[in-house]
């Protein structure tokens, strides 16, 4: 039975630590220091690093962390991730023995061209993908393109739980609002959040379920959320990539 814990980072970042027994997996260490404090605190040994793409805040303390401890470094074949050892592509397995815990490896471009999730154990850690109630902006990708990686993310069990790398739940939610201000899910998922914050909880991980029923980037073919895309853009659409366009652009010009 593994357990995942969230270390907080920099202002809002969550890098993930995997842990069984003594051994512990780290995805995305932007930043070493709170995760050599906490293997330390817990007697725990490191055995790999899982990075989901290329950016500071989820590849930054790699090469502090094997100064510490020599470990795999997994990470995609098409960026550049410090200290890699293991370069992936989409189908790979990562197999993780100390965990007794294999991951699926997922293409989701988008964020980043050569972004990956890992998948395994009910659990997606989809990096700046996916984010609770949100996703990620798109750096060096197109809306296509990230519709295709979250259509994918969106095709895995109801009960997967979903580990995105920050912490912006309470403010997707009031983007979200904006797009569906009358969706019941949405109303309670913002009450049951807000909580979660106000008791200085995280909000992540989140059920892929819920993500479907509150999430705007993940409903392109839902009427409420193509209706309110229509008639921001002014004008109708024919394919779900272009209300998931529109309402990524609608987001942009708030933020
Ligand atoms: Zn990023
Ligand atoms: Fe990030």
């Amino acid at each position: 039975m593994i357990q995942i814990i969230p270390i907080s980072a920099f202002e809002d970042n969550y890098l993930w630590l995997l842990v069984h027994g003594t051994y512990a997996a780290v995805v995305d260490p932007g930043d070493a220091q709170p995760v050599l404090d906490y293997l330390k605190q817990h007697h725990l040994t490191l055995c790999a690093i899982l990075c989901t793409h290329h950016h500071g805040d989820h590849v930054g303390g790699n090469r502090e962390l094997l100064r510490h401890y020599q470990v795999p470094v997994y990470g995609p074949a098409h960026e550049n991730i410090p200290g890699r050892t293991h370069a992936l592509v989409d189908g790979d397995i990562v197999r993780l023995p100390e965990l007794a815990l294999d991951l699926t490896v997922f293409d989701v471009p988008g964020h980043t061209a050569g972004h990956v999730a890992y998948y395994g154990a009910e659990s997606l850690f989809c990096g700046d993908t996916l984010f609770a109630c949100g996703c990620g902006r798109l750096f060096e990708g197109t809306p296509q393109t990230m519709y295709q990686s979250l259509s994918k993310i969106a095709s895995l069990p109801d009960a997967t739980q979903i580990y995105c790398a920050h912490e912006y739940t309470l403010d997707n939610i009031r983007f979200a609002k904006v797009v569906e201000p009358t969706n019941p899910d949405l109303l309670e998922r913002e009450r049951h959040d807000q909580e979660s914050r106000a008791n200085n909880q995280p909000t992540v991980p989140s059920r892929l379920d819920l993500e479907k029923r509150t999430n705007p980037f993940l409903r392109s073919q839902v009427p409420s959320v193509i209706q309110a895309a229509q008639e921001y853009a002014g004008h109708p659409f024919t394919e779900p990539w272009q209300v998931f366009a529109t309402v990524r652009a609608w987001k942009d010009s708030l933020d």
